[in-house]
């Protein structure tokens, strides 16, 4: 064994730039976050060829005192902790003061700064950790820093980086990051002397969406917020009609940083749950605001990831907010029309759509709201949380269980298929008079207050059956079946398996297993509503949940799995031709539904022509 000898500080420094700087990106962000501990107001970014040429940073702040700049660019030098209980009260971005000392050991680093109170700047160059003298020079208030030739002295990584443009949008996602958690900050980035984003401090963070990701999105984000405490969350998430099939569209700052959390992304996924298809992500931009020491910042080389004191806390305030607002919110997929008229779309005045798209939300929001209250009062829903916390209390579910119990739409033998019903829907929604018309045994066309609804009759059935089964699953009211002779099934092993693994979960849902030797499974009841099926074949259906729930299922998740395909499978049919009972019936339902505007794959239910858009297809106005 050769002798154990301490590392120069060079090495030390190459070291811990490998863990901090993996690419012009995390240049980029940690002088962005630099900057911004300084008190930047207005923070100005140039790179030329993807980073690898140059990274400009300059901003408005405090700027740093001629002696102290060798200590910014020297490791563990740092003006923003003093001791180690500091860590736990950080404020500022930074803290770790090993940035700066990283990447001038990796690069070409030039340092201008004036603070406000000198008379002249100063500069100070690094050329691979190799610090110069500092310099007078002439420069305004704050700090500018020029990062250029990127691992210039580390040639393995520098062959590393990726084509200019890869490089690029890693820079740019960095940058936008940083712009959308600061967004009273005025930030511009130049690409090559091209102006690619200027974002005047905005006075809100739909503004700045906006300007970073398009004003479409911007316009169909919901607002969201509510304090607990001294927690608070406010922020932007988007409709259920914008999503993304990753959840890099997910971002969270909390105070101030941004940060990737797990926990935090399942409570999103769990709030929009039963709104998205599956394989999709929400998207969201929310802020949260807790004290210092309610988190733990320094678990994370580039500090993206934090630990929560209490994370469970944090989860539930952000899914009861998001689901909160989703009740009181029409969600209802509108119809876009394609454009016919051959304008170029961009054409277009940009604040126009926005302001449009804004006043067309917020009467929105008005008219769902009075909906809700109505229908709140004409028969009471079971209480919001309980809906949606499928391990809460059934006491709620009990009430529910009344105003949604639905028979199953049989249509009686030989019956006269008229597919048109116009008189009372003799539901809680006042009775109104409703029309309407079956189409292509699939679909329900009928109208509302402000258009025309086209109702997916599968789609909408199978989401009141899902709510009614499911509430009555947690009143452990669900109304069974008993086989006088009990049904052998033949199974494959592993799915028999599967099956008693999962029987007492299968019993909530009124299926009633025993083994009978071999793989094959003996069933003694199943769920009334299911009567027009054969036992084997619901237990097959019902199997596949069981093994696709992988090895560890999470048992509530499975619940809801099961619940699917059980309302599935009861549901009526895109191909089943309706009587005039089963479609009033069926329309009298849809307003007690909880969120009747998905199905549980949530898939739209219904689409809504407004009669604006009617008005404009056929040129009225
Ligand atoms: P940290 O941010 O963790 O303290 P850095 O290496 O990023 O460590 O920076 C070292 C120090 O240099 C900071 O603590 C700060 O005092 C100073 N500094 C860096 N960038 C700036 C800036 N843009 N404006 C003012 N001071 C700065
Ligand atoms: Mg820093």
């Amino acid at each position: 064994m050769p002798d154990i000898q301490p590392l120069s500080a060079s090495v030390v420094n190459k070291i811990a730039a490998g863990e901090v700087i993996e690419r012009p990106a995390s240049v980029l962000k940690e002088l962005l976050e630099n900057a911004l501990d300084a008190g930047g107001r207005r923070i100005d970014v140039s790179i030329e060829k993807g980073g690898s040429e140059l990274i400009r940073v300059r901003d408005d702040g405090c700027g740093i005192c001629a002696e102290q700049l060798p200590l910014a660019v020297a490791s563990h030098a740092t003006s923003k902790i003093r001791t180690a209980d500091d860590l736990f009260a950080v404020c500022s971005l930074g803290f770790r003061g090993e940035a700066l000392a990283s990447i001038a050991e990796v690069s070409r680093l030039n340092l201008r700064s004036r603070t406000a109170d000198a008379q002249a700047g100063a500069e100070l160059e690094v050329v691979g950790g190799r610090s110069s003298e500092v310099a007078p020079c002439g420069c305004p208030g704050g700090t500018a820093i020029e990062v250029r030739q990127l691992f210039f002295n580390t040639p393995v990584r520098r062959k590393f980086l990726r084509s200019p443009q890869t490089e690029m949008s890693h820079l740019v996602e960095a940058f936008t990051r940083l712009a959308l958690a600061h967004c009273n900050v005025h930030f511009t980035l130049q690409h090559n002397g091209r102006t690619l984003y200027d974002l005047p401090a905005a006075g809100s963070r739909r503004q700045r969406v906006a300007a970073l990701l398009g004003e479409d999105l911007a316009g169909s984000l919901i607002e969201v917020e509510s304090v607990d405490e001294d927690y608070r969350l406010a922020g932007l998430v988007a409709e259920p009609t914008q999503s993304r099939a990753n959840n890099r569209m997910q971002y969270v700052f909390v105070n101030g940083r941004v940060i990737r959390d797990r926990a935090l992304q399942h409570a999103l996924q769990e709030a929009y749950r039963g709104l998205l298809l599956t394989g999709r992500y929400p998207i969201c931009f929310l802020e949260l605001t807790i004290p210092a020491d309610a988190v733990d910042v320094n678990v994370h080389p580039a500090k993206q990831e934090v630990r929560f004191q209490d994370g469970g806390r944090l989860y539930s305030q952000l899914l009861s907010t998001l689901r909160r607002k989703f009740l009181t919110t029409d969600l209802t997929a509108r119809y876009q029309p394609d454009r016919t008229d051959g304008a170029p779309a961009a054409a277009a005045p940009a604040m126009a759509t926005s302001a449009d798209s804004l006043a067309a939300q917020s009467e929105l929001v008005a008219w769902a709201k009075g909906q809700l209250s109505e229908k709140l009062s004409a028969a009471p829903t079971p209480g919001a949380d309980q809906a949606f916390f499928p391990d809460a209390q059934p006491a709620a579910a009990e009430e529910a269980d009344q105003p949604l119990s639905l028979t199953r739409l049989d249509r009686p033998a030989g019956a006269e298929l008229t597919g048109f019903f116009s008189g009372e829907a003799g539901d809680a929604s006042g009775g109104s008079r409703t029309t309407a018309l079956q189409i292509h045994n699939r679909y329900l066309v009928t109208e509302s207050d402000d258009g025309v609804v086209v109702i997916d009759q599968h789609a909408l059935h199978e989401r009141i059956l899902y709510e009614q089964i499911r509430a009555k699953v947690l009143a452990g009211s669900l109304e069974t079946q008993q086989l006088l002779v009990p049904e052998p099934v033949d199974m494959s092993a592993s799915e028999a398996a599967a099956v008693f693994e999962q029987s007492e979960l299968l019993a909530k849902l009124g299926i009633h297993v025993q083994p009978f030797g071999g793989e094959t499974v003996l069933v003694s009841s199943y769920p009334a509503m299911l009567a027009n099926m054969a036992p084997g074949e619901i237990l097959r259906d019902l199997v596949e949940d069981l093994l696709a729930g992988g090895k560890r299922p999470d048992r509530r998740d499975l619940l809801d799995h099961l619940l699917h395909t059980i309302a599935c499978k009861a549901a009526i049919k895109a191909g089943d031709r309706l009587t005039c009972e089963e479609i009033s019936e069926l329309l009298a339902q849809r307003h007690l539904a909880q969120d009747s505007h998905h199905c549980p794959h949530g898939r739209p239910t219904a689409l809504v022509f407004t009669r604006e858009q009617l008005d404009r297809q056929f040129k009225r106005i």
